[in-house]
């Protein structure tokens, strides 16, 4: 889950690295260190706490680290031992020193054996292990670079990590093996790694993404690739990346949540120009890719996914059901690959995942595929693990997504769902024709819609600001929903959960009464999703049964429904049921939720683009 870059070549590198680091803070930050080469010999800078801890250590130091042209760098998310300086990577081993990413599964056996070689580990950590084998190896006569290969073959669950030897200054040596590493060349002579492409990103767009089982050697002449079990010179193929380092700047937002909260409607253009095939005139018209032929011949769908994804595939289940009429089953990733399931002939499992390197997601798509079930991967990061374990894959375009809590490409997610459905339902004739383009219509119409309502003079700002500056002190919170509001409410439950650390829990509205009822008082919150659509109805009934018994209602409603207005004490308005189809309100309820749960998170005082215990890419189980 953890932040890596490493740097070798003519540049400033500790520069690089501090770069690097931030811009990868939202995969780790508990703490983080850099060791780079000074005068031969290799220094360390660590600290617990977030990397400007480790920037005024650097400027403290003597002598200066402009000059130092090799080094490595780490923002940890702690899976062995405390979040302590200790802890914090780089660890050094003799004149091994070295950064990892995941988890060495058999550390417990690997600490024992290395323990009777009369060595001491000095942090808790299952990584600083590996440093022990490669300094073993090493003594036993192998080269640095067949050291690190022999020692990671010795270590069981996926992982990667990024090693220096003081006695082979100005060479890095990377290895993949679960955990993702990129590496590129700088053209101005030299190599960078880092565990996401968007560090290289201020050295160079073109960049090579490790496979599993990659060794890649980097020193001032570039890179190459080696195979982790034989040695062998192996060539990767080059990938260029079209993000702009100016995409991944604030751009005037206070936080980058609010910012990509903001661009859910250019990232829903984009993901609708880059999935459609745009020169037909049919409704949803899917561009001609290998996941199309797959979606083809599905009997039956089963989505994979994890936290907001699974949002996301909830949502899906629902239009693939209603608009292609396919049974369509939902799974949490991390709970259905330790089942034993029935999976039916003609099904096709679709692992959603924003990263494309959730761990949990990816395992189930490598089981299906073994079993020879088709497999598509829904993800936002192209070349990432997913599509190497999925037959084919539909990405989202929502551009880079800094903020740890996942917001535009929960909507793009959704997008993709929703065009596979209209794509099925047209091609089977499963729907009236006459509904689907009704609702391609408006869905092309959505994104300047959304855009209207996010303005500053928009139709949400200012009330959600007022909402949480009167609910911020709420002892609770309860999002309550039916049908397309049901994952919804879910949704925003967990968004303020994970960034303003609240007691929050989303409900079927019509489970209240079975329990959770019991909780609410005049002190807790109930923020109740109920645009016009079927459902409407039922749920205002359940929103009566906790306004009886005091709660602070927010309505999340459609314009010009007073009735329903007049039952809360705050009001969000949708737009009016004629300007949208109903199976499209998520996409506009999506955005509500995540502006409530950023504006009492700020009210809150808490690190919204950083919520502390989260990580982006959830790359350990
Ligand atoms: N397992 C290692 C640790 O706890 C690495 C964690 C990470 O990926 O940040 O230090």
């Amino acid at each position: 889950m953890c932040g890596i870059v490493g740097y070798v070549g003519h540049r400033p590198a500790v520069e690089i690295l501090l770069k690097g680091l931030k811009r990868l803070e939202y995969r780790g930050y508990d703490s983080a260190g850099v060791a780079f080469f000074m005068n031969g010999k290799i220094q360390l800078k660590k600290s617990e706490g977030k990397l400007e801890n480790v920037e005024k250590l650097l400027n403290a130091s003597e002598p200066p680290y402009s000059s130092a042209t090799c080094g490595i760098g780490h923002t940890r998310w702690a899976t062995h031992g405390k979040p302590t300086t200790q802890n914090a990577h780089p660890h050094r081993t003799g004149h091994i020193v070295l950064v990892h990413n995941g988890i060495i599964e058999n550390y417990q056996d690997l600490k024992k054996e290395i323990i009777t070689w009369g060595k001491t580990p000095q942090s808790e950590t299952d990584s600083e292990l590996f440093g022990f084998l490669v300094e073993r190896e090493v003594q036993g006569g192998a080269s640095f670079v067949d050291a690190v290969r022999k020692s990671f073959t010795r270590l069981e669950g996926g992982c990667s990590v990024v090693v220096m030897s003081e006695n082979d200054p100005g060479v890095i040596v990377g290895v993949r093996n679960g955990s993702p590493l990129v590496a590129a060349i700088d053209p101005q002579g030299g190599a960078v790694l880092a565990s996401d492409a968007q560090p290289l990103l201020d050295i160079t767009q073109e960049v090579f993404f490790l496979e599993h089982g990659d060794v890649v050697v980097g020193t001032e002449k570039g890179i190459e690739f080696f195979d982790l079990k034989t040695g062998a010179k192996v060539q990767r193929a080059m990938t260029k990346i079209d993000w702009s380092v100016e995409k991944l700047d604030k751009q005037g937002f206070a936080h980058y949540m609010l910012k990509e909260i903001h661009e859910q409607p250019t990232a829903l253009v984009d993901t609708l120009n880059s999935i459609l095939d745009r020169a037909k005139t049919d409704p949803f018209p899917l561009a001609l890719q290998p996941a199309v032929g797959i979606l083809d011949k599905a009997e039956q769908i089963m989505l994979v996914a994890c936290g907001t994804s699974w949002h996301a595939a909830l949502l899906g289940k629902f239009w693939l059901e209603n608009w292609a009429r396919i049974p369509t089953h939902v799974e949490l990733a991390s709970e259905f690959r330790y089942r034993n399931p029935v999976i039916m002939p003609g099904t096709v499992v679709i692992g959603v995942t924003q990263s494309g390197e959730t761990a949990d997601t990816l395992a189930v798509l490598k089981q299906m595929r073994e079993l020879g079930v088709p497999t598509l991967g829904v993800t936002n990061v192209r070349n990432s693990t997913v599509s190497r374990e999925a037959d084919a894959v539909l990405y989202t375009s929502a551009g880079p997504e800094i903020g740890v809590a996942a917001t535009k490409t929960f909507s793009t997610q959704m997008l993709v769902m929703l065009l596979a459905a209209g794509y099925l339902a047209i091609k089977r004739s499963a729907s009236s024709n006459k509904e689907v383009t009704k609702l391609f219509h408006d869905l092309v119409k959505l994104p300047m819609l959304l855009s209207q309502n996010l303005e500053e003079g928009g139709a949400w700002m200012q009330v959600i600001r007022k909402a949480a500056q009167n609910l911020y002190k709420s002892k609770g919170f309860f999002f309550i929903g039916r049908g397309y509001s049901f994952p919804l409410a879910l949704e925003g439950a967990l968004k303020l959960k994970e960034i303003a650390y609240v007691h929050a829990e989303g409900y079927a509205a019509g489970e209240l009464k079975h329990g959770p009822i019991a909780m609410i008082d005049n002190e807790m919150a109930v923020i109740v999703i109920a645009p016009c659509d079927r459902w409407r109805d039922k749920t205002i009934s359940n929103l009566e049964e906790v306004k009886a018994r005091g709660a602070i209602i927010v309505g999340v409603g459609e314009e010009g429904d007073e009735k329903f207005r007049s039952l809360c004490n705050h009001w969000i308005p949708l737009p009016h049921a004629s300007d949208l189809h109903e199976s499209l309100l998520p996409f506009l309820v999506a955005p509500i939720v995540q502006l409530l749960s950023y504006e009492l998170a700020v009210l809150k005082g808490t690190d919204v683009d950083k919520p502390r215990n989260l990580a982006k890419s959830v790359t350990v189980e």
